[in-house]
Order: C-alpha cells, then sequence, then structure tokens
C-alpha cells in the first residue's frame, strides 16, 4: 500500500508512485531535493515543479498535519514545539542545543501506553501511532524553524515507544538515514526503549548502525516492575540477555538510562546491582537525575549524592556519564512531555 502523506514516502516508492501517471521518476529525486535539501514545506515552494503536478500531489500525496500550536524557549535555549496533527492529537518535539551539537528529541506516538511511574508522558494514555510522515515532519518543520542552526542527533526520546510502532519508525531512521532523505549519519540516531524485548532483538537484525539506549532505571525486578511496569512482561533476564545479543551482533555499545531519585535508586546496594547487571560486556550507564512531574512524588537527589552514586558505580568498573537536565523551566526535559502544556511564557496559536 503506498503511504497517504508525502514524506511517509521514500524516493522509491515516490517515482513508482509518479512514474504510473506518465511522470518521470527524476522528478521524485526533484522533489526529495526540495523536501530534504530546500526545506520546503508545502508543494507551492517547490518552483521548479509544474502547476499541474504540484495541486494533484497536493490532492493525492498531501504533506502530514503539523501544526504549531506552542513553541516554548527555554532560558538554556532548549526550544519545545507542540504541534496538533490531522485528528487532533498533540505531540511534542524539542530541540536542544549545545555548543558543539544540536540534538533533537523527537515522539514516535501520541501518548504511551507504558505508564511508567515517574513519566508524564504515559498520564493521559496511549492514542495512536505516528505515522512515518509524522516522525520525519517533526524533523523537517524544526530544521525549518532553526535554521541556519543545523540539527546534528537525533533521538527518539520523546512521547512514545519507538519498538511499539517498529515498522514506521525503522522506515523513519531509514529516511533520515538516507543519502537523498534527511542524509544523517546512522550513529548520529539514537532509539530509546523502555525495554520492548522483541523489538531489541528485531532491531539488532536490521543491519543499523544507530545507537541503542534502554531505559532501566531500576537494578532489580521487584524496584523495576514497580516503576515500570514493561518489566512485568519482559523482567530483566530476558532484557539483559537480549540486550547483550544486541551488542554481540552488532558490535555496538548498549546505552543505560538510570533515573536517579533519592533513597530509592541511588543507595549503595543499588549501586551494587547495577554494576553486576553491567558487568563484562559492552555497556554504559547515563544517570539521569529525576526531573520533577507533578503527579509523582519522586525527588532528585542532591547533587552530591549523584555524583557519590556516579563514583560508587565507576569503582566497581561501570562506564558512566551523568545528564545535565535541559528545559526543565518550560517541561521539555525527559519525563516531563505531554501535551498540556503550562503555559507562563509565549504559546503561539
Ligand atoms: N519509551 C522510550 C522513549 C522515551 S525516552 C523509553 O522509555 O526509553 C524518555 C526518557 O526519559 C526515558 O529514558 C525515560 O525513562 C526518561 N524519563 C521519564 N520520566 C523521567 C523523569 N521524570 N525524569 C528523568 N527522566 C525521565
Amino acid at each position: 500500500m503506498i503511504p497517504s502523506d508525502i514524506l511517509s514516502l521514500t524516493q522509491e516508492e515516490l517515482s513508482a508512485f509518479l512514474a504510473a501517471p506518465g511522470e518521470k521518476s527524476f522528478r521524485s529525486l526533484q522533489i526529495f531535493e526540495w523536501l530534504y535539501k530546500k526545506s520546503a514545506l508545502s508543494y507551492e515552494a517547490m518552483s521548479s515543479l509544474s502547476k499541474g503536478l504540484r495541486l494533484q500531489l497536493n490532492e493525492q500525496l498531501p504533506f502530514p498535519v503539523l501544526k504549531e500550536l506552542q513553541r516554548h524557549a527555554s532560558t538554556d535555549g532548549t526550544t519545545k514545539f507542540l504541534w496538533g496533527l490531522s485528528d487532533h492529537e498533540m505531540i511534542e518535539t524539542v530541540f536542544i542545543p549545545t555548543e558543539k551539537r544540536a540534538t533533537l528529541c523527537i515522539s514516535s506516538q501520541a501518548g504511551c501506553k507504558f505508564g511508567c511511574q515517574f513519566c508524564a508522558s504515559g498520564i493521559g494514555g496511549w492514542k495512536r501511532n505516528l505515522t512515518t510522515g509524522e516522525i520525519i515532519g517533526q524533523v523537517l518543520r524544526v530544521k525549518a524553524a532553526m535554521a541556519p542552526v543545523a540539527i546534528t542527533h537525533i533521538v527518539f526520546m520523546g512521547v512514545g515507544e519507538p519498538f511499539d510502532n517498529y515498522e514506521n519508525v525503522m522506515k523513519a531512521v531509514r529516511l533520515l538515514n538516507s543519502e537523498t532523505g534527511f542524509n544523517i549519519a546512522a550513529r548520529r540516531i539514537t532509539l530509546s526503549t523502555c525495554g520492548v524485548v522483541p523489538g531489541i532483538e528485531r532491531f539488532a537484525k536490521e543491519g543499523l548502525q544507530v545507537e541503542l539506549s534502554v531505559s532501566l532505571h531500576a537494578p532489580n525486578d521487584e524496584l523495576r516492575s514497580r516503576l515500570m511496569p514493561v518489566n512485568k512482561k519482559y523482567p530483566l533476564k530476558e532484557l539483559m540477555s537480549s540486550c547483550r545479543i544486541y551488542a554481540e551482533e552488532t558490535n555496538r555499545q548498549v546505552t543505560f538510562e538510570y533515573i536517579l531519585i533519592k533513597d530509592l535508586t541511588t543507595t549503595t546496594k543499588a549501586a551494587e546491582e547495577l554494576a553486576g547487571l553491567m558487568q563484562g560486556w559492552l555497556s554504559k550507564v547515563n544517570l539521569i537525575p529525576c526531573n520533577p512531574v507533578d503527579e509523582f512524588a519522586y525527588t532528585p537527589p542532591s547533587r552530591e549524592e549523584a555524583f557519590r552514586f556516579k563514583a560508587d558505580l565507576e569503582a566497581r568498573g561501570i562506564i558512566c556519564t551523568m545528564r545535565t537536565p535541559r528545559g526543565r523551566d518550560v517541561s521539555a526535559a525527559c519525563g516531563q512531555l505531554r501535551h498540556l502544556v503550562k503555559s507562563s511564557s509565549s504559546g503561539r496559536a
């Protein structure tokens, strides 16, 4: 089945589509250039195409609807976008510039069904999968909005679970990576999963050099099941074994995201258990001080406690980094994404 929006198509699919009504297939390359190199966000802008073709494409292969409802700029330079989709669902995308890179954090689903007990994205429940075009559309729209600052990295760490929308996400990854598409190196794309084991196993066989992050967040089944209900379906033993297989098959390091919650995930026992899970294979831990979410009572540890936990892991031979929270003032930080934005800063209609 041919997808019904232009940004869900590969160049080959677009060629096949254009070939049918007698259009030459080099047109597909021309259109891809307009989309991915010249940042055209409508057919109107594609001045080298005939008016007739533009009208026809607009009818048969429209752009996915991503209406900018709000844009919030944090004092730290992070910008959060809220988009309205064709069925009025809403999603968010976060642009995070630093000195050396600019990372775009994109959503893969409207809502989330996994209900992690520290994350705002699951509170309103799951609505639907995003199409490939809605995923790509986030990237192209922010690219145009933020130019001339270029997006250097893309992380699937917005709302939703990428491995619960496997096909659409994988197609988006390939389009982002392809030379005629967004043309970003696979190594600069990160997929993050809450631990959907069949997804990790399938992903290991894709032959892509994409980064894999796993939201681990707790070092034993008892605590992990409490914080992340997905652990009841895919407990730690299965999860870790699928990650090891992934590391072996791809020869790539797996990053484990680990949330720091005061007095809960930062104890010495937790460090010992976590180190036990990591020892002896290609992995590293990214520590994330938990970001406040109104509905949940968890608080981050003090800076001192956080670094004590990090040192404790390092003393056990574990490679780890500490994530600096970004965009907390506009609820754009990890786990704070939801479609209702408490608004004091400049909203856009
Ligand atoms: N569903 C995928 C993609 C979302 S990524 C996944 O779970 O990996 C969003 C990241 O932010 C995940 O690592 C998530 O666990 C983390 N996160 C969620 N709530 C958070 C909070 N309150 N503080 C810090 N990180 C949080």
